[in-house]
């Protein structure tokens, strides 16, 4: 799939003029179609709803505009629920997929309505001693074990997972639930990441379609939603094929009426909770190159690093990277493009094919629009950057500052380091 960035350099540097690089940047337009190919593509499943995970994209300004379109948002701590709240969703538009989860954040869930995905049958008990009682609505994280594949086709090992019940403990789990008074019950899987067959959905979801006709037969329970969690991955190579969402969801409707509606559960209701597919692909990280360095290898340094997107340095990730205004130029050069960090993996692509970068260009790194900015840190006292939404007509809007020095010392408050000593 080829890749073409979502702004020229003239977009670029009409922005840079206002807010200085780095920065990442979303776009509202891709946001938007591709939410709502998404709701026409479960548009068969009365009631399906996407819970958005907030995880991927914790900006409320993002967030709000999947809410338009009926989304929910999946949380797993505190503060997610808190960003929840803060934006009008709870209730039933809350989906609490926690896991090794402190139990006061399951009494705040319970206080906001949300609905409590439980990781482990252990969890029944805390629930209990959180909320009074169990809610009523209460939904349970299922983990196969052994390996996950599609034909030869290992795409994840869930015996290797720190998530969900095994298939004993869920029958238990739904039971005792049933027998302390729950009235309504969901079942979720998470078990694969960032998959590109569109065939990750059906497969799991014929898993979980035949694991609730053997709990309404055994247990006596009728599980009224089931949620096919995330894991629905982006092209984040132009080598890459992206999904197609509507072939996904027929994929789906396919099992559903093979396994559900034979069973007498054609009433189920389908839930996601989508975080990459949201939002990656509409999201950019903009940086300049600073450094230039020949010494065993080319290095292009930028004014970004990994504090900004870990992916690279955490799993090897690839993300594209376009020269802007070099869009069409050869890419002749070998580099690696680093970051600052005193750190050897802070390298946004090793060994890169790119046009030859002069000091001044500015980088277009695609794809960060999830698990970018999220899963920033402030190593080496790196601040945050900040955070940009193109809006649909083309004007733009800081949606989230740039961390200052004060906001890093802030934390000190025993020594007061910035007002003491360097306000002084
Ligand atoms: C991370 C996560 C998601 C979203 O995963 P993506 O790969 O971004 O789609 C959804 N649900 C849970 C419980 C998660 O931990």
């Amino acid at each position: 799939m080829s890749k073409t960035p979502f702004i020229t350099l003239d977009k670029a540097n009409e922005i840079i003029e206002k807010y200085p690089t780095p920065f990442h940047i979303y776009d509202e337009k891709g946001i938007r179609e591709n939410v709502k190919a998404l709701y026409d593509a479960f548009s068969w499943n009365e009631g399906f709803k996407e819970y958005f995970a907030v995880k991927a994209t914790p900006n409320p300004y993002l967030i709000k505009i999947l809410n338009e379109y009926g989304c929910g948002c999946d949380c797993s701590s505190k503060t997610e629920l808190m960003i929840s709240k803060a934006l009008g969703v709870t209730g039933d538009n809350i989906m609490f997929s926690s896991n090794d989860t402190p139990i006061e954040e399951f009494a705040y869930c319970n206080e906001l309505g949300g609905i409590i995905n439980l990781d482990d049958i252990t969890h029944i008990e805390a629930v209990e001693k959180a909320c009074g009682k169990l809610p009523e609505k209460m939904s349970c994280r299922y983990n196969p074990g052994g390996v996950f594949q599609i034909t030869n086709d290992i795409m994840d090992e869930p015996g290797d997972a720190k998530y969900g019940m095994t298939t004993e403990q869920i029958f238990a789990a739904y039971a005792v639930m049933k027998a302390k008074g729950v009235k309504e019950f969901g079942m979720h899987a998470f078990l694969s990441s960032n998959t590109l067959s569109d065939d990750y959905y059906p497969m799991l979801a014929k898993k979980l379609f035949k694991l609730a006709v053997k709990i309404k037969d055994q247990v006596g329970v009728k599980i009224s939603f089931i949620n096919l969690s995330g894991g629905i991955g982006i092209p984040y190579n132009p080598h890459d094929e992206a999904c197609d969402i509507k072939a996904i969801g027929e994929g789906v409707k396919e099992v559903y009426d093979e396994i559900l509606v034979p069973a007498g559960m054609g009433d189920v209701k389908l839930c996601t909770e989508l975080g990459r597919y949201m939002m990656a692909p509409f999201g950019a990280l903009v940086t300049k190159a600073i450094n230039e360095k020949h010494t065993h290898k080319d290095y292009i340094g930028v004014d970004a690093c990994a504090v900004d997107l870990m992916r690279p340095a955490m799993y090897g990730a690839y993300h594209h990277i376009t020269v802007l205004g070099k869009e069409e130029a050869k890419r002749k050069e070998f580099y690696d493009v680093t970051g600052s960090l005193c750190e050897n993996n802070d390298k946004f692509a090793v060994n890169r094919k790119l046009p030859t970068i002069e000091m001044g260009d500015i980088l277009y790194i695609h794809d960060t629009g999830a698990h970018g900015y999220a899963m920033g840190y402030n190593y080496n006292g790196k601040l945050k950057h900040a955070e940009i939404l193109l809006k649909e007509d083309g004007s733009f809007e800081l949606i989230r500052r740039a961390e200052t020095e004060k906001d890093y010392f802030a934390t000190f408050d025993c020594f007061d380091i910035y007002d003491k000593l360097i306000n002084a």
